[in-house]
C-alpha cells in the first residue's frame, strides 16, 4: 500500500544535490510529489534528518541454503530497520549465485518477502571455486551489475584478468568486487598479525596480505580497463594504494565497514568471537587511515559486510568460530556516533558514503537521491540524537554483533520504500 505522506519540517540532507535545508517533502503514488498532496498523512519531522534511503553494497542474506543464519525476509527487515532501501546480496549461498536461475530465485524471494530492494551479486567463478568463470553473460542479461566471489579472494591475477576482460565486453558498467587478501598468506589466521595476536596465542592475518592483493588487483584493473571494486578495506597501505590508483585514473572504487572504522585489534583481548572477521580489524594507525580515506573520498562507500551466523556457531572457540559480524541495524548509528558526532566526518559525506555512492556503484538508479519531484520515494528519517544500547534480540535472525553492549547515538525512526513505510516509529511495519 503506497500512501500519501508529508514529512513536515524535515532537515533534508541530500548528498547528491549537495543540499542541507529545512523543508516539507511530499510523497504520492510512491514518488516524491510537488505538494501539497490532498489527504496526505503527516509525519512530524521537525528536528529530524530526512535523507535518501541507505544502500548497502555488501550483505550476506544467506538464502538460499543457510536459512538457519538469516533469510531474505529477516535480512531485509533488519536492513529496513537500519535505514536501508536497497542491499546487494552476496553470492556465497547454496546453491551459489553463479547462474541466472539463482538470480531470479533471490529476486523473487525479495519481491515476495523483502522489505527493501535486493540486488543479487553474481559469483565470478563457478561454485566460488576460483577455477572457471561463472555464467556471467546470462547473469548480466538478468540484470546483474556486480560480481564477487566474496569470502574468497579471486585467487590468481590471470583469472582476474579474464574476468575483468570478459565483464567489460558485456558492459562498461559491470563491476567486479574482490575480497582482497592473499589466500596462502592468511591461511589459518584468526586476527590481525601483530603484538596482540602474539600475546593471545592466535595465528595472524598480516596486513601485507591485503596490500599484495590490492596492488595486484589495481595492476590488473589498469591493464584491462575493467571496473574494480575493493571490498572492506582494512589497512593503511591499501588505502594509500587506492589513493594513488585513483590519481592515475584507474577505474576503482572501495568500501570500508563500520567495524573497521571503529575497532582495533586491541579490542580482541576478550576473545570476543563477534570481533573475528576477514579481513581483521587492525591497528590504531590503520583505523585512522581508513577514516581519513573515507573523509577524502579515496574510500567511496561504507558497506556493512552483514554476516549473520547462528548462535551456536559463534559460541565455538575463537579459532573454530566463523568470521563476521552483523551490521545492517547498527551501521548508520555507528558512523554517526564514532565519526559524525565527534566531527571527523561531515553528515553530508557520511550519507553520501552510505546512500548515493553505493547506489551509483551498484547502478541502483532509484536509490541514493536526489530527493526531488518525480523520483522514487526511497527515504530514511533519522533522529541524530536518540541514544540506544545495542543488545539482542535483533531484527536479524542472528545476534553476532560486534557492537553488542555499545551505546550509540542516532536512530532510524522511519524508512520508506517507494512510498511505503517499511519502518515507522523505529519498528518494521511487517
Ligand atoms: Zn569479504
Amino acid at each position: 500500500m503506497r500512501g500519501r505522506f508529508v514529512f513536515k519540517g524535515a532537515r533534508v540532507v541530500d548528498p547528491t544535490a549537495g543540499t542541507d535545508e529545512v523543508r516539507d517533502v511530499w510523497v504520492d503514488q510512491g514518488r516524491i510529489a510537488a505538494g501539497p498532496v490532498e489527504a496526505a498523512e503527516t509525519i512530524r519531522a521537525e528536528g529530524l534528518v530526512l535523507a535518501p534511503g541507505l544502500v548497502d553494497l555488501h550483505a550476506h542474506l544467506r538464502q538460499p541454503g543457510f536459512e538457519h543464519k538469516e533469510t531474505i525476509e529477516t535480512g531485509t527487515r533488519a536492513a529496513a530497520v537500519g535505514g536501508y532501501t536497497a542491499v546487494a546480496a552476496m553470492a556465497n549461498t547454496d546453491p551459489v549465485t553463479d547462474h541466472a536461475a539463482i538470480v531470479h530465485e533471490v529476486r523473487d524471494l525479495a519481491a515476495a518477502y523483502g522489505l527493501c530492494d535486493v540486488f543479487p551479486v553474481g559469483a565470478i567463478t563457478k561454485g566460488l571455486a576460483g577455477e572457471s568463470l561463472a555464467e556471467m553473460g546470462e547473469m548480466v542479461e538478468a540484470g546483474v551489475r556486480m560480481f564477487s566471489d566474496d569470502g574468497n579472494p579471486v585467487p590468481t591475477a590471470r583469472l582476474l584478468r579474464n574476468a575483468l576482460t570478459y565483464a567489460k565486453a558485456f558492459s562498461a558498467e559491470v563491476v567486479l568486487a574482490d575480497h582482497a587478501e592473499d589466500g596462502p598468506l592468511v591461511a589459518g589466521g584468526q586476527m590481525h598479525e601483530g603484538a596482540v595476536a602474539s600475546s593471545l596465542g592466535l595465528a595472524g592475518r598480516p596486513a601485507e596480505a591485503e596490500e599484495i592483493a590490492v596492488a595486484r588487483d589495481l595492476a590488473i584493473a589498469r591493464m584491462t580497463g575493467g571496473r574494480l571494486h575493493l571490498c572492506h578495506l582494512s589497512s593503511a597501505r591499501a588505502v594509500e594504494l587506492v589513493r594513488r590508483a585513483k590519481a592515475d585514473g584507474i577505474r576503482v572504487t572501495a568500501e570500508v565497514t563500520p567495524h573497521h572504522l571503529v575497532f582495533t585489534h586491541e579490542d580482541l583481548v576478550t576473545y570476543d568471537t563477534n570481533l573475528k572477521m576477514h579481513p581483521p580489524v587492525r591497528t590504531h594507525e590503520d583505523r585512522e587511515a581508513l577514516r581519513a580515506g573515507l573523509a577524502d573520498g579515496t574510500i567511496d562507500a561504507v558497506a556493512t559486510d552483514h554476516a549473520p551466523h547462528a548462535v551456536e556457531e559463534k559460541e565455538a572457540e575463537f579459532d573454530l568460530s566463523p568470521p563476521g559480524t552483523i551490521g545492517l541495524e547498527t551501521a548508520l548509528a555507528a558512523v554517526l556516533t564514532e565519526l559524525v558526532h565527534p566531527g571527523i566526518l561531515p553528515l553530508g559525506r557520511a550519507l553520501e558514503a552510505m546512500a548515493s555512492a553505493p547506489a551509483r556503484i551498484l547502478g541502483a538508479g532509484d536509490h541514493g537521491g536526489p530527493i526531488e519531484v518525480g523520483r522514487a520515494a526511497n527515504l530514511v528519517l533519522v533522529d541524530l540524537d536518540r541514544e540506544w544500547t545495542v543488545e539482542p534480540p535483533f531484527t536479524s535472525k542472528a545476534r553476532n554483533s560486534a557492537f553488542t553492549g555499545r551505546r550509540l547515538r542516532g536512530r532510524v525512526l522511519a524508512t520508506m520504500l517507494r512510498g511505503e513505510l517499511t519502518v515507522a516509529n523505529g519498528k518494521a511495519t511487517r
